[in-house]
């Protein structure tokens, strides 16, 4: 958990990706359509029950599958049967990889794509953080709350919503009440090592890190090691980043 992807290429790629992701959050053909995904019995303002609605409307995509052909893949430690995964690289923010998995028993194969696209999520309804935290933010922005997607540069992503004129931690994936205003679990249930958690919007980038760590002083030194090594990134003050997600045309 201690390795971070935070280096250029990672970080532009990011950008570009969260900049079309959250452009969809201001179009208001897709907003009309995810509102109409959340339930009448859904009280609408309150997180907590959009929270709990859209925990069971998702399905969670486990990185190991079972194979829907011959059933193989369970984690009986009988079973010789696995589902290998490979990843191909698409050409476009809509889905930039998809996950190709193949029956070592049967040679059956599923496809994952691993979509951006809004729409496309909500009819699948499948994911992990990446589709459910785009998801949820488009729900939430839907419903006049406003929200914008955080990403931890480790391994996981969530959102955050404007409460109470500040922003407050919400992760769809997680169990209520954890799921709300919990911003230190991470780090201290996973164990989580930040450098950087920036936040985005449709014409903002921010550093958040500070909300999610009660160690900001090991953060400091995380960083600075990172500029010490090569394989860190140039990009080291906010306003460069800043800079960074301005130039960037969503296409
Ligand atoms: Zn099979």
């Amino acid at each position: 958990m201690s390795s971070s992807n935070f280096n250029d290429n990672a970080v532009k790629s990011s950008f570009f990706l969260y900049k079309n992701v959250t452009s969809q959050y201001n179009d208001s053909k897709t907003l009309n359509a995810v509102r109409k995904l959340v339930p009448d019995d859904t009280q609408k303002d309150s997180l907590e029950s959009l929270l709990k609605w859209f925990k069971g409307f998702m399905h969670w995509m486990p990185a190991n599958l079972v194979c829907g052909n011959c059933n193989s893949g369970t984690n009986n430690a009988k079973d010789a049967g696995f589902m290998q995964r490979k990843i191909e690289i698409g050409d476009s923010w809509k889905i930039p990889k998809t996950e190709v998995y193949t029956c070592n028993l049967c040679g059956a194969m599923q496809y994952f794509p691993r979509h951006n696209e809004i729409l496309k999520i909500s009819n699948s309804r499948t994911g992990r953080c990446g589709e459910w935290s785009i998801l949820f933010g488009a729900v939430l922005n839907s419903l006049s709350y406003q929200s914008r997607i955080v990403q931890d540069y480790l391994d996981h992503c969530w959102n955050e919503v404007m409460s109470d004129g500040r922003w407050v931690h919400v992760d769809s994936t997680l169990d209520y009440p954890i799921s709300l205003d919990h911003p230190h679990y991470y780090e201290k249930s996973w164990g989580k090592k930040y450098l950087y958690v920036l936040s985005f919007s449709s014409y903002r980038v921010e550093d958040v890190t500070q909300r999610y760590t009660q160690d900001w002083q090991s953060v400091l030194l995380r960083r600075q090691d990172l500029k010490e090594t090569e394989s860190g990134t140039q990009l080291g003050s906010i306003s460069d980043l800043q800079d960074l997600y301005c130039s960037i045309k969503i296409s």
